[in-house]
Order: structure tokens, then sequence, then C-alpha cells
């Protein structure tokens, strides 16, 4: 275990054996293990974020083409089929 504080290996110890420092918390595979974990949770987040930010700008873009189509389709019911030819 290489202190976090002067850079000193202590080996196997819990106090750094040139300046004192508590080594245990860095020693705690646990505590890097478990914010690992929840980083990638947290990237699964914001990618599952993203998807869904794409999904409904599709969503708005088929919408907008639906109802362009309906649109058209009813100006030309209405002028009789001239509108696209003018
Ligand atoms: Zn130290």
């Amino acid at each position: 275990m290489i202190c976090p504080r002067c850079k000193t290996e202590n080996g196997n110890r819990t106090v750094c054996s040139k300046c004192g420092y508590f080594l245990y918390r860095a020693a705690n595979q646990n505590v890097a293990k478990r914010t690992g974990v929840e980083r990638a949770l947290d990237d699964a987040k914001t990618a599952g974020k993203g998807v869904w930010k794409i999904v409904r700008i599709v969503w708005i873009i088929i919408v907008l083409i639906v109802m362009s189509f309906w649109i058209i389709a009813l100006l030309m019911y209405l002028t009789g089929g001239n509108v696209i030819l003018g």
C-alpha cells in the first residue's frame, strides 16, 4: 500500500511508517468497488437518457411527417388535387 500523502510504500500496514497517515480507508477495496458500480450505473442512466432523447426526436419527426401528409391530403381534397402542381 502506497501512502496517498507522502507516496511511501508501507506493505500491509494500516498506518504510514513515514508520516503516520491512516491507510485503512484506502486499503478498503469495497469502497472502491461500490463507487465503481455506482459510476457504471450512472453511466447506464445517462446512456438510457440519451437513447430516450433520440427516440423522442425520432417520434417528433414521424409525427411531423404524418401531420404534414394529412395536411397535404386535406388540402388536395379541398382543392381537387392541385396543391402540389399549383
Ligand atoms: Zn505517508
